[in-house]
């Protein structure tokens, strides 16, 4: 089969860095003539001057046992003294780590000698509780500063910790329990959401009840909620009794460069997650190059919010770990956007300083639907540098985030990477690059990304293909937790020593890599195989569209017809009364600009589009409803209902 995919999306706008942003920039040009000259040099060299090793390595790069790599091997360093304490020693212990908002409108800044402390105690309790190295531990919390001190104290003391998205069932939580066999789960007995306190640890009790494996013998518990939960006293501690009367003296030691740091399960955008490992020097060098570069960060001046949840990949590398192995200040927010005003990032915003911004398309969507008029209520001229994770970011979108958040003259970063490959691959670097509205742009330096058709052959010219690493790369995943063949299988089987993404992409002629949405989602309309991402991009710049998510349906002449989904801006509902006119404007705006060939056969006007909890959409559920299917697994969605709302709109 050609695995070439057609491209049609013209996207002209250019934006060259200012010469004042480029002035400043922490990223120079000569970061890729080093990468190119020496990649594996480039790699230690930033391993040695990022990181602070107990044993320094001498061998950079294993390889010799393909899929699975060794970096910096022969090397000793403790992942939570890098980002803790070696800053405390170098006289920046007074420096707020963390600004953290609870969504009632509490608040708490915590110091990096505070936040050392705190680990310290919970390393020691820990201990106490018998958990040594290699051993797992759920995190199952809130966003409260407890879950970095869980995740640090984990790593301190060599134990692998397996973060939950406290969002997740009982039954999400039981199964990956039982995957990892976890002997301790750190969880709180509620935390805030939309206004209201929702229960934690009685979803851990059921999920302990119903876990098959019984290896948790702790559950050790955060007061946040403070709502009502049972007790069992052979079983649960409270932190505050515990961690917080624990020792602070704790003396940490460094693990092997390639010790296990983490166990996180992937979306599931796709299919059942997977458990990925990430290991400790690798992962730490990458998350950090890539957290001081695409960020620009300036750790003695910025103001750094990433908005992700700790149980996603990009919490793990841009709320924990890239930016405290940095020294960074960061912000840390436990709520929904909305609540209890839908204007409530950007008073965080205004509330802090932020100058850097980091959060995903499905976002600034939501925010586009509402209106422009919410964020300029605040004043929001910190900001200086805003990033993009997740999805596509569609161009409209891009522009919308550049001029309503950034006032119209900073760099956007959109960034491409998985929790797979643990830090980002392909993005702009600020002050450096020029910038594409809806293009994720370069490797980063040190990357190797290729495109090929499905043969493994390189997609000359213009043409879409599939996305692979050439080279491996220092954070990339060291497996999939207990199954090394799901792991050779799903990313190495198809291209030998290549990594296969999932993922469709295109090189324009300048270079720049242009995401065109998952390999699985690609749509094939009379022998074109059509991008996902294209169309919704096509769709989103319509002036009546916040969002957009098509899918391609069997048809009878075409073999796939393209079925798209949208949501109308809140401005715009009331203009468009007929929504079977609003749906043949809008399969005439894709015919004119993108193509005939790419008109969708149906566009449904809906209320919500079907999510996972990272936000992401699930395509293959609507393409469930487009064929007129019963509608398959929804356990990672994060409104379960949603599909029979939408199926009962499409009707
Ligand atoms: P699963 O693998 O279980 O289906 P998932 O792929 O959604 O879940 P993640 O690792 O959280 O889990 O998401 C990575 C995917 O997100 C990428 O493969 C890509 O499809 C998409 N993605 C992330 N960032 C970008 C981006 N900047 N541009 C385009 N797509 C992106
Ligand atoms: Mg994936």
């Amino acid at each position: 089969m050609n695995a070439q995919i057609d491209h049609a999306l013209e996207e002209i706008r250019r934006f060259r860095p200012s010469p004042e942003f480029a002035a400043q920039a922490v990223a120079d040009e000569g970061l890729y003539d080093a990468a190119r000259a020496d990649r594996l040099e480039f790699w230690a060299d930033q391993a040695r001057t990022l990181l602070q090793w107990e044993k320094p390595f001498t061998r950079t790069l294993d390889w010799s046992n393909p899929p699975f790599a060794k970096w910096f091997d022969d090397g000793e360093l403790n992942v939570a003294v890098n980002c803790l304490d070696r800053h405390v020693e170098a006289g920046l212990g007074d420096r707020v780590a963390i600004h953290w908002e609870g969504e009632p409108g509490d608040s708490r800044d915590i110091t990096y000698a505070e936040l050392t402390d705190e680990v310290k105690r919970a390393a020691n309790t820990l201990a106490d509780l018998g958990v040594g190295e290699q051993d797992r531990v759920a995190i199952y919390l809130p966003m409260i500063p407890e879950a970095v001190v869980a995740m640090l104290a984990c790593a301190r003391i060599g134990a692998i910790h397996s973060v939950v998205f406290g969002g997740f069932s009982a039954d999400s939580l039981a199964s990956r329990i039982d995957d990892a066999e976890a002997s301790v789960v750190i969880t709180a007995d509620g935390g805030y959401r939309k206004g209201r306190v929702f229960p934690l640890k009685p979803v851990v009790d059921e999920a302990l009840g119903k876990a098959e494996g019984g290896t948790v013998r702790n559950v050790l518990v955060v007061r946040r909620g403070e709502n009502e939960v049972d007790w069992n006293a052979d079983r649960d501690l409270w932190w505050h009794e515990t961690v917080a009367t624990a020792s602070n003296e704790h003396e940490a030691k460094g693990f092997e460069a390639e010790h296990p740091l983490f166990i996180l399960y992937t979306s599931g955008t796709t299919g059942k997650p997977k458990g990925i490992l990430h290991t400790s020097g690798g992962y730490l060098t990458q998350a950090a190059f890539t957290h001081k570069n695409v960020f620009d960060l300036h750790p003695e001046r910025d103001v750094y919010w990433c908005t992700a949840d700790v149980g996603w990949i990009t919490g793990h590398s841009y709320v924990v770990y890239g930016p405290l192995a940095n020294g960074a200040t960061q912000v840390l927010y436990e709520g929904t956007p909305d609540t209890p005003h839908p204007g409530r990032w950007w008073e965080i915003v205004e509330k802090y300083g932020v100058t850097i911004l980091y959060t995903a398309p499905t976002a600034i969507r939501s925010f586009m639907k509402l209106g422009r008029q919410i964020p300029h209520e605040f004043n929001l001229r910190t900001l200086r540098l805003l990033g993009s994770v997740g999805e596509p970011i569609n161009p409209e979108a891009w522009i919308w985030y550049r001029h309503v958040i950034g006032g119209g003259s900073i760099p956007v970063v959109d960034t491409w990477w998985q929790t797979e490959t643990g830090a980002i691959m392909i993005s702009a670097l600020p002050g450096v690059t020029d910038l594409k509205p809806g293009s994720a742009q370069v490797p980063v330096p040190g990357i190797s990304i290729d495109i090929l058709d499905d043969d493994g052959t390189a997609v000359e010219g213009e043409g879409g293909g599939l996305l692979v690493a050439t080279e491996p790369w220092p954070s990339m995943l060291r497996g999939i937790w207990g199954d090394p063949e799901r792991f050779k299988e799903t990313y190495w089987e198809k291209f030998g020593d290549k990594y296969f993404a999932g993922d469709g992409a295109r090189r324009d002629e300048d270079g720049d890599i242009w995401l065109l949405g998952r390999v699985d989602d690609v749509m094939n309309v009379s022998g074109h195989r059509l991008s996902t991402a294209e169309i919704e991009s096509s769709l989103v710049a319509h002036p009546w569209t916040a969002e957009a998510a098509v899918v391609g349906a069997s048809d009878e002449t075409t073999g796939q017809a393209v079925v798209a989904f949208v949501i109308l801006k809140a401005s715009q509902v009331s203009h468009v009364t007929d929504p079977f006119e609003a749906s043949e404007e809008l399969r005439k705006h894709v015919a004119t600009q993108i193509g005939a060939i790419a008109r969708p056969r149906q566009v449904f006007i809906v209320n919500e589009l079907p999510k996972t909890r990272s936000g992401k959409i699930m395509r293959r559920l609507l393409r469930d409803l487009a064929e007129g299917r019963e509608v398959g697994d929804t356990t990672t969605l994060a409104d379960t209902s949603i599909m029979e709302v939408i199926s009962a709109q499409v009707r």
